[in-house]
């Protein structure tokens, strides 16, 4: 097999020391039948880590190019049959639901922390005499945030029992999960940055940086339509 193209975002391309590529070996066919699966252990000729990618947010957390110029690889470097990668995924559909779910507790972990700093802030902040959250629409706003947060942890805790028990009771489970963490993850990082007034979007104070990190998780572990989409198909 000679392999040609680029690949981008990939988290951890610079780092890897062993990668799984996806690449079409059948055109004639829809992607879903004509994909085949290789390993690929850096460094190797024809193969090459590109520019690194400059997010606005989780800038700890890199993704780089994969570029491919007529890098061979051979029948022994093949995952499974030929082309029969994507059918292979679907019967250990257990590590997509792993992956989602990693993206989820990501996303949690980023809103647990907004949300208690900006408990926190509006605890000490004071305006009109007393601290903000005695002032009824901030303690409603806290109230809201929390709500949205246990209401993802819940049903995150729900998907990895589902998951730990193959999965099977309810696959559309941690596909929608992630979603809805993903819409509670930034209605709480918003709401953590008018919660701290001005300070909120400075840059020596910490929520600017969850309010950045927050955005990521759209696109990390399939967006939310591509998600839905999926989750779609199990009604
Ligand atoms: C921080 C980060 C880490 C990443 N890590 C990796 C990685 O390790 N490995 C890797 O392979 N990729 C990785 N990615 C890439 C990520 O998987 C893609 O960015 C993501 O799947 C979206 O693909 P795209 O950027 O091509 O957007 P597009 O596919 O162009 O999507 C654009 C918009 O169209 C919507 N859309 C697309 N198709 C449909 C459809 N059929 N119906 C309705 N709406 C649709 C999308 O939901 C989105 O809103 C990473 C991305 C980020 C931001």
């Amino acid at each position: 097999y000679v392999l040609n193209g680029t690949k981008q975002f990939i988290a951890m391309g610079a780092q890897a020391k062993f990668m799984t590529i996806f690449a079409r070996t059948d055109k004639s066919v829809p992607w879903t039948e004509g994909t085949s699966g290789f390993m690929l252990f850096p460094p190797k000729e024809g193969f090459e880590v590109g520019r690194l990618h400059d997010k606005v947010g989780l800038r700890l957390y890199p993704q780089h190019e994969l570029i491919f110029r007529d890098c061979e690889f051979s029948e022994e470097d093949r995952l499974g049959e030929e082309n029969q990668i994507h059918a292979s995924r679907r019967n250990i559909s257990n590590i997509t639901n792993i992956g989602t779910l990693e993206a989820t507790s990501t996303a949690l972990g980023i809103a647990r922390r907004a949300y208690e700093l900006a408990l926190n802030y509006s605890k000490e902040r004071v305006q009109g005499g007393k601290p903000i959250i005695e002032h009824h629409l901030i303690a409603m706003t806290l109230l809201e945030m929390f709500t949205r947060l246990e209401a993802a942890r819940t049903m995150m805790w729900r998907s990895a029992h589902s998951i730990d028990n193959g999965g099977s009771d309810d696959p559309k489970l941690p596909r929608a999960t992630k979603v809805l963490a993903v819409e509670a993850l930034n209605f709480i990082t918003t709401k953590a940055v008018e919660i701290w007034g001005g300070m909120g979007v400075m840059k020596e104070a910490p929520i600017e940086k969850l309010y950045r990190d927050a955005i990521q998780l759209y696109h990390m572990g399939n967006t939310n339509q591509v998600n839905m989409l999926k989750a779609m198909a199990d009604l």
